[in-house]
């Protein structure tokens, strides 16, 4: 099997499995308990969060523990919406967001909330002077994500909230990490709020992460008991918490040069499919190493993906991550409809070799040669 599909998501890792196995095991009490098993449990999961707290450089106190990405953006963008709706009802997103922002967006949108979806430059960053121009004294929330998850965009959040800070001090500045925790370094100090998830970090899936700053305060969406987590109350998943503790620490760990390696596989890649004349790369200097985006003329991207899952190759077609036939995400680069409507995603791991992608080129070859003869 070659798996390129790690940024949809990622294998667990094997240490992160055993502590999750252990602390099911040997820490079962529930947190919320008064008694001497609940307390060993809530312990353990403080020095957890104590963990993620560090390697962030954020207080204990700023982690939400969600179910995933997605819950952890409804929790962040609806809880601030509603909180602070009295301000104003004026909030803004980018073009190059997971389809979980724009769902938000449309139900915040449906409660009488005003979304603006900021330009893009044809590089794919945020355009500045859009932004600036955007911003009003009704702006409560922006969102845009740090790494957009189809052609890997990175977008300089210290900037962009230095421009959103100016315009309006008040205007929470939210980020969806998901696909750059773990991938590229991370600042959460560039953000007010930040979201990301354990399944693309080699952790466990089902467990999730808000940040959030002190200074923010979010209605809860979700109701209950259980003093740990008043934005998700209930019983805390200590074992995945724990786990994903581990999968934090270990995959921020050599974060550079995992990326070096990363990237001289995703050069390969290019030098190898930019020889076709119906490929075309989809990669702008901002785009990260770990995520490589190609359009296929005449070609479906889906055909594309069957044909080489035949091979036990697996990446990810434009149908999993947008609405509809389109890429959004490239699309909102390179304005061009057919380039978005066939697009191929393959995404990169420091567990990836090179001897994979080497085989991935040969597949990708007899594979291309085949579907594009049938269109002479
Ligand atoms: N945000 C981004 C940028 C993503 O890439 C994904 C998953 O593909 C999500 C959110 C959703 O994450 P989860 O599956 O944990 O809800």
């Amino acid at each position: 099997m070659i798996y390129l599909d790690y940024s949809a998501t990622t294998p667990v890792g094997f240490e992160v499995l055993d502590t999750y196995n252990k602390t099911s095991k040997d820490f079962f009490g529930n947190p919320n308990s008064l008694h001497s098993l609940g307390v060993k449990t809530k312990n353990l999961m403080n020095s957890a969060t104590k963990q993620i707290a560090e390697i962030f450089n954020i207080m204990e106190s700023e982690i939400i523990y969600t179910c995933g990405a997605t819950e952890a953006n409804n929790i962040a963008l609806i809880g601030a919406a509603l909180f602070y709706h009295n301000k104003g009802k004026h909030i803004i997103t980018s073009k190059l967001e997971h389809p979980s922002v724009y769902a938000i967006c449309d139900y915040l949108e449906s409660l009488g909330f005003e979304i603006s979806y900021v330009n893009n430059d044809k590089e794919g960053l945020v355009d500045f002077e859009d932004l600036k121009n955007l911003i009003r004294p009704d702006t409560i929330l922006v969102s845009i994500c740090a790494v957009n998850s189809e052609v890997g965009i990175r977008q300089p959040l210290k900037m962009i909230r230095q421009i959103i800070k100016k315009e309006n001090n008040d205007t929470i500045l939210h980020s969806d990490m998901t696909q750059a925790v773990g991938k590229v370094s991370v600042n959460f100090h560039d953000v007010d709020m930040a979201t990301f998830t354990g399944h693309k970090i080699y952790g466990p899936k089902g467990i999730g992460v808000l940040y959030k700053s002190n200074s923010v305060n979010l209605k809860p969406i979700l109701y209950g008991s259980g003093k740990t987590n008043m934005l998700n109350p209930g019983t805390p998943a200590v074992p995945l918490i724990v786990a994903l503790s581990k999968a934090v620490r270990l995959s921020t760990t050599d974060i550079e040069k995992r990326e070096r390696f990363i990237e001289r596989l995703n050069n390969r890649l290019v030098d190898a499919l930019s020889k076709y004349e119906g490929v075309l790369i989809n990669k702008t200097k901002y785009s990260i190493p770990h995520i490589l985006n190609i359009s296929l003329r005449n070609i479906k991207s889906e055909t594309f993906l069957h044909a080489l899952e035949e091979y036990e190759v697996y990446v990810s077609s434009n149908t999993a991550c947008s609405s509809g036939n389109l890429s959004l995400s490239v699309l909102a680069i390179y304005d061009d409809r057919v380039r978005a409507s066939s697009t191929i995603r393959i995404s990169l791991s420091h567990l990836t070799t090179t001897d994979e992608v080497n085989k991935f080129i040969e597949y990708f070859d007899i594979i291309y040669k085949k579907l594009s003869g049938l269109h002479r």
